[in-house]
């Protein structure tokens, strides 16, 4: 096979935020240095940052702080997050919103005097998510997107598929990354002095999902295979409020913004009770993973709607004001036959953002040299639970880092390095397997994937069902590298990339299930009810997976408490804040 060979300087995986910010600033720092995205869709049309609604989480405003933003962060992570990302996270939020609208030429809601509109968004203290509409991440990945396009030495390898990381002959640091190019079929080795890693994670191994069809958790399958050390692989982020339209449409599972229940809408059973008030004081604004749990406890106990799912109601705030406010909603809504603005919307958790993702310093490198992440395949900055409006923050944030910090790495360490040639053949092989065995349906083993996840490593965890899950990985995924493709030829052939996707989601659902069962307490987004209480929060631990010789190796590490320890509080007067 031969394989087609380029060189680059910078190589970007993924054009999200992440992706699209690191060659603005790569660039930027150093026009003189190729830099290439490679991105599994179209830049502008692929991944999550085009997809988010609500906003962008930032303390912009009077009354808010930085500090009170990073409280905000450590407290909805469950003192898990790493507190150095985090603050690294709210206080460049400030620094990338302004560059979005001065330089980047997004233009966010504002007040009548002029300043930025400030959302309510559930588990926070201060109404800080800035947004255009319900549409904001159209604004920020358009207004990217010509930005980029205005720079015809930014290089772009769209409909490319990355499927393996490569090292040097020695393994010391990064030489570049396999693809395959998803219009030819052909591979092709992109060699580089820095990569960056921004694939946005995408846990669409459950039956309700939120997440772009393009995003399979390859980036981590393939800086597992790589033996990078990932965190926090158990937390799962469901959002309270995907649209339940039915078995037989592909609207079911997208998300309905939080924006909903942070302007007052409420939870119904299908007995028509407010079920929140049952379980949390702060009801329908209570952070993703209470809503969620209660949510799915309702779902257990059977109290649900003909799809057996739940209800969101927004009509008794008016329904012109709830057109208005959310316009995209109501629009969505009624092209499913709902009617966001005066009746009743039927909705179910779905998993929605991956907390998890491969460990890095603040200025995104990892552990192996030359390879950076950011974005949705990092760690580390939410802990246990993301804040609605933390997204896209730390996409953008990090993806800005990134692209300061390649050019200086190359800087000081300049030069190509050749790769290990028997990671490509290796991997080339790998990526042909289907092509050499006896057609099968993929579909069905994805369709068992996706129940198998949402019943037994969802929303409610227990040591039996995260057994059962593990055996059945093993059982779907020897069934996959048994399972072959009735299409031969490599040209735009989908059930191909559907076949790898599928091997990356059940690579990565192992993790997330081992990592699950190690977490004997629950926190935030992970919930045991076989442990249900949250451990003690000064000796929390993380958890760190690593792959070696094949075999997957969970251990716990302590959180370091560099900024603030449980019980304090960085909020100097919290009684003027409020
Ligand atoms: C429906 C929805 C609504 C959301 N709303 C909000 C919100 O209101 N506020 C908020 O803060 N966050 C929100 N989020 C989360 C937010 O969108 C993400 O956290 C963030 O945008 C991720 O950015 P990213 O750059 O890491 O990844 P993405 O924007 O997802 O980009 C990933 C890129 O990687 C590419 N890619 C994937 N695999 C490969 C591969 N193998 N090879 C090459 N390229 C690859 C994809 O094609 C894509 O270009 C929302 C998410 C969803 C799904």
């Amino acid at each position: 096979m031969t394989i087609e060979r380029l060189r680059t300087d910078v190589l970007i995986l993924g054009s999200g935020g992440a992706g699209l910010f690191a060659a603005l600033h790569a660039h930027a720092a150093d026009p003189s240095l190729a830099v290439t995205i490679a991105t599994k869709g179209l830049i502008g049309k692929c991944g999550c940052t085009r997809m988010v609604q609500g906003g962008y989480n930032v303390s912009l405003h009077k009354g808010d702080s930085v500090e009170r933003h990073f409280m905000d962060t450590i407290e909805g992570g469950k003192w898990l997050p790493d507190q150095d990302l985090a603050w690294t996270l709210v206080s460049k939020a400030i620094e990338r919103v302004t560059e979005l609208e001065n330089e980047i030429g997004c233009f966010f809601d504002r007040l009548p005097d002029g300043t930025l509109h400030g959302k309510a968004f559930a588990g926070q203290t201060f109404d800080r998510t800035v947004h255009k509409g319900d549409l904001t991440g159209i604004e920020i990945i358009n207004r990217l997107m010509e930005q980029v396009w205005a720079r015809p030495a930014i290089q772009r390898l769209e409909e490319h598929r990355a499927v393996a990381l490569v090292p040097t002959k020695d393994h010391a640091s990064i030489a570049g990354v396999l693809f395959v190019n998803v219009r030819s079929g052909a591979f092709r080795f992109v060699e580089a002095q820095t990569v960056l890693l921004a694939t946005g994670g995408g846990p669409t191994m459950y039956r309700y999902h939120t997440p772009s069809g393009d995003k399979s958790m390859d980036g981590l399958a393939m800086a597992l295979r790589l033996g990078l050390p990932l965190r926090d692989m158990e937390m799962v982020q469901f959002h309270p409020t995907g649209l339940l339209a039915g078995p037989d449409t592909r609207m079911t599972g997208t998300v309905l913004e939080e924006g909903l229940r942070g302007a007052g809408g409420h939870l119904l059973n299908g007995d028509m009770h407010r079920f929140m008030a049952d379980y949390d004081p702060a009801l329908e604004r209570a952070t993703r993973d209470v809503v969620s749990r209660s949510m799915y406890a309702e779902m257990r106990a059977g109290r649900t709607t003909g799809h057996g799912g739940l209800y969101i109601k927004m009509g008794h705030l008016g329904p012109e004001n709830v057109r208005k406010q959310f316009k995209g909603m109501v629009e969505r809504c009624a092209d499913c036959g709902f009617d966001l603005a005066g009746g009743l919307v039927e909705v179910v958790p779905t998993a929605h953002y991956f907390m998890g993702g491969v460990v890095c310093r603040t200025d995104t490198s990892t552990e192996l040299p030359g390879l950076f992440v950011a974005g949705e395949d990092a760690s580390g900055m939410h802990g246990a639970n993301r804040l609605g409006g933390n997204g896209v923050a730390n996409s953008t944030v990090f993806g800005g880092i990134a692209g300061d910090t390649m050019p200086r790495w190359i800087a000081a360490n300049a030069g190509h390095r050749a790769p290990d040639e028997s990671v490509i053949e290796a991997e080339t092989a790998r990526a042909l397997e289907p092509f050499t065995r006896k057609p099968g349906d993929v579909n069905r083993l994805r369709e068992r994937l996706l129940d198998m996840m949402w019943d037994d490593v969802g929303v409610i965890r227990g040591r039996a069902g995260l057994d059962r899950a593990l055996a059945g990985l093993d059982d779907i995924e020897a069934e996959l590298l048994g399972t072959g493709l009735a299409d031969q030829s490599k040209v735009f052939n989908l059930t191909w990339h559907d076949w790898l996707n599928l091997r990356s989601l059940v690579e990565t659902s192992r993790v997330i299930a081992l990592a699950a069962r190690r977490r004997e307490n629950s926190r935030g987004a992970h919930f045991r009810e076989d442990f249900p209480e949250p451990g003690d929060l000064a000796t929390s631990t993380f958890t760190v997976a690593r792959q070696k010789a094949g075999q997957i190796d969970i251990t716990e590490q302590p959180v370091r408490f560099t900024i603030v320890r449980p019980g304090e509080t960085l909020i100097k007067d919290q009684a003027a804040a409020e």
